[in-house]
Order: C-alpha cells, then structure tokens, then sequence
C-alpha cells in the first residue's frame, strides 16, 4: 500500500495572485525540511502540498513530525493513496483503516469529493467505507454526532486519499517569504517566543546574543544557541551573531549614574544590533519585550530605547502576558531550557533603583559622559558568527 503525507496550506489560500510565490517557497522549505526522513516528491494542487516517498527507506513517520514544523501548512495527515474506484477505495478504507480505529470507543467516516465527476457523492462514499470497515470492527461503535475518530477518504484530482484524520500543522506563513529581521535572543523564556512568532509570519530570522564574558559564562552563552537550535526546529537553521558588551559595562560602572546604567546599555545595544542588522541585510530588529514587564519595557523607557535607533524595532508581544507568552513556550519546546538559571548581560550589573519614567534629555546627557562610539565600533568588530541548526541535523 502507498502511503503519502497530505499538507493543506494555512493563510496561503486566501493569497490571490501571489500565491504560486508563496506555494512555490513553501515546497522549497519542506523539501529542506524533511530531506532527514529520506527523499520524497511533492507535487501541488488545490491548495494541497502532496509528499510521496520515493523509495522504501523513507521514514513516513519522521517525514510527518518534520512537518507539522513548517509555516504555513494548517493540517498534516499521513494517507494511503488509491486508484479513485470505489472497489479500490473499500479494498484501501479495510486493509488500512482498522489498525487505526481499533483502542477507539467510536468512529465514523466522512466522504470529501474533491473532485466533482466522481460519481458517488461525499455521504455515499462515508457510507460505504463506514459499513466496510465497521463490519471488522464489532467492537467500535459507529458514531455520526460525536466520535471518538474520524476517518476521512478523501477524491482529488489524481487519486482518492484514505486517512484516520489530520494533525494541527504550525499554521503562519512560510518561513522567509516576508523579509529578514535581527533577533535579540537572550537566555530568557520571551526572546525565543518571539523569534518564534516572527518566523511564523514569515520573517527570515538571524539571531544577536550579547555576552559579557566573564561576569557571563560559556555556559550561558551556550544555553542561548540551545534556544536558537530549539527555534531551528521550526526554521531549520539560523545563524547566531555574538558580540561583546564587557568592555562597555566595565566603562559605564566607571562613567554613567547608576540609575540609568540599564536604559544606557538598552540603548547601545539597540544601536548594535541595527548595526549587525543593517551588514546582514536584515530591516527590522525583533526583541520579547513586552509592556510594563520590567523597569526598561514601560512606554517612556521603550520611547528611549527605540530613539538610538533608525531601524523598526518589532515586538511581538508587546500586548501578551507573561503567562500567555510561558504557554507558547512550553508549546514550542523552548521553557524548561530558558529557565535554567544562567547569567545575563542585562542581570550582572543592574541598578538598585532603575529609571522607569526616564526623559530623553537626561538620557542623552548622561549617554555622552562616555565614548560608547569607539567602544560599539570595537565590540562591533570582534562580533562572532555561529551557524546554528536543529538537532536533527547536528
Ligand atoms: P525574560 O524576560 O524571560 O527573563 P528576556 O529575554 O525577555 O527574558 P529581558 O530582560 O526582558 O529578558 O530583555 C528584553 C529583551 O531584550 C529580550 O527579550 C531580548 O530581545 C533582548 N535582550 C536581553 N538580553 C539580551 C542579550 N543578552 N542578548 C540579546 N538580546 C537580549
Ligand atoms: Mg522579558
């Protein structure tokens, strides 16, 4: 028996003309994606990505995991395929179905007549599937309203597709259509979240770590290209620039008032990352800010932020809660390495009392009782690159 995986696309429906760029971009991804479970053809159609191994060593279930990972697919099922002839169909819907229904409580089976000249309609084709399968299982009740399980066959326009329903696939739209942006990933629960989010609208992530070695360890920056390789598993692989701020916290301790130590080392960092942005042609910084969790994310200290900069600064969640943003999280697989407890440049020298109402004049004047330029030139030019990958892959 032939078994395929069957994608139906996400937001990429409602793309009018442009769809075949987004289609096109989209098989690019996943045949990238899930090169690891062996090698496959993918053929589109109707909004429909269809993937069919092309030998026995493809691993099918691993093929399926991968995915369910790929922005811009809304639903993921693993089918047998046949001939579209009823005979064929039933002979399919028997000898594939049951292993898949029994340890149910009930089931039922819905018809999809995609293709229109078939000449039996959706609720003749459910009915005669559901008769044929049930006869082999006695033991599941057949249940129209509420099942335990449904199993769908499916007429299209080559062949007809038998499955024990479809999987929630990443929904979004398909990585790196809409633009590539700058990431400031630290070792915390909201940078990874945010990445996250960004990349399922599309945007081309590249991450940015500052480390401030050796008030930070190996270690930490180590868990920080964790995240990232825990984010590649949805964007199959990332590069991660690290750059040093050491140099500039020893001077601001020396230099700046105490007060205002965070929104000075916010704002050189922003200036930083425009600068790692802009040689790597990304247009946007991403940061997990989110309004009024800290100190620096009120309104007035993210005014003063965003003023060292000419680049847009996008903030995902902005307007989420901490605990939306934990669920996200734990959904994607990122919290329980965000909360080991590892240092961070933004932690090792924090003021006691910071400004959470600062007034850029103030801000400005006590920016300028240090050389930040020739220091961020310097940190600038000693900036690493690490290219990260999933763990499949490493
Ligand atoms: P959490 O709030 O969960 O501890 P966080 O990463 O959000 O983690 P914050 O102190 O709230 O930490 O920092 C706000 C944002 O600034 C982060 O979301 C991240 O985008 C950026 N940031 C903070 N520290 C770093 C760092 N060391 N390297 C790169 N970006 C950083
Ligand atoms: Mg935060």
């Amino acid at each position: 028996m032939k078994e395929i995986i069957l994608c139906k696309y996400g937001e990429i429906v409602l793309k009018g003309l442009n769809k075949p760029y987004f289609e096109s971009a989209l098989t690019k991804e996943m045949k990238f994606r899930i090169a690891p479970a062996g090698e496959f053809e993918f053929f589109h159609s109707q909004s429909i990505l269809y993937i069919t191994p092309k030998n026995d060593s493809c691993d099918i279930e691993l093929a399926l995991e991968l995915a369910k990972k790929v922005f811009g697919i809304a639903t993921v099922a693993r089918a047998a395929e046949c001939e579209k002839d009823m005979d064929k169909i039933i002979e399919t819907a028997v000898a594939y179905l049951p292993d898949k229904i029994r340890g149910h409580r009930s089931f039922k089976v819905t018809g999809k007549r995609g293709d229109k000249r078939f000449p039996l309609t959706s609720p003749e084709i459910a009915t005669a599937v559901g008769s044929a399968v049930g006869d082999l299982l006695p033991e599941v009740d057949v249940d129209l309203k509420n099942p335990e399980i449904t199993a769908v066959v499916e007429i299209r326009e080559n062949c007809a597709y038998i499955h024990a329903g479809s999987e929630r696939g990443a929904g979004g739209i398909p990585y790196g259509t809409c633009g590539k942006a700058t990431l400031l990933l630290s070792g915390g629960i909201d940078s990874p979240v945010a990445g996250y989010m960004m990349a399922r609208r599309g945007a081309l992530i590249e991450a940015l770590h500052f480390e401030s070695f050796p008030y930070t360890s190996e270690r930490a920056e180590e868990k920080v290209a964790e995240l990232a390789s825990l984010v590649c598993e949805y964007t199959g692989r990332m590069r991660m620039k690290v750059i040093s701020l050491t140099e500039i916290q020893e001077e601001m301790t020396k230099k700046v008032n105490e007060e205002y130590f965070t929104l000075l080392l916010r704002r050189s960092m922003m200036r930083l990352a425009e600068r790692a942005a802009k040689a790597s042609g990304c247009m946007a910084l991403i940061t997990g800010e989110s309004l009024g969790q800290v100190a620096s994310q009120t309104m007035p200290a993210l005014v003063t932020t965003d003023n060292a900069v000419n680049i847009p600064v996008l903030r995902p969640l902005i307007g989420m809660d901490k605990e939306e943003i934990i669920e996200i999280s734990r959904k994607i697989g990122t919290f329980e390495t965000s909360i080991q407890p590892y240092e961070d440049c933004c932690t090792v020298f924090t003021p006691r009392h910071p400004k959470t109402r600062p007034e850029l004049d103030r801000v400005l004047a006590e920016e300028a009782k240090m050389d930040f330029k020739t220091l961020e030139d310097r940190a600038f030019e000693s900036m690493r690159i690490r290219e990260i990958r999933r763990a499949i892959d490493a």
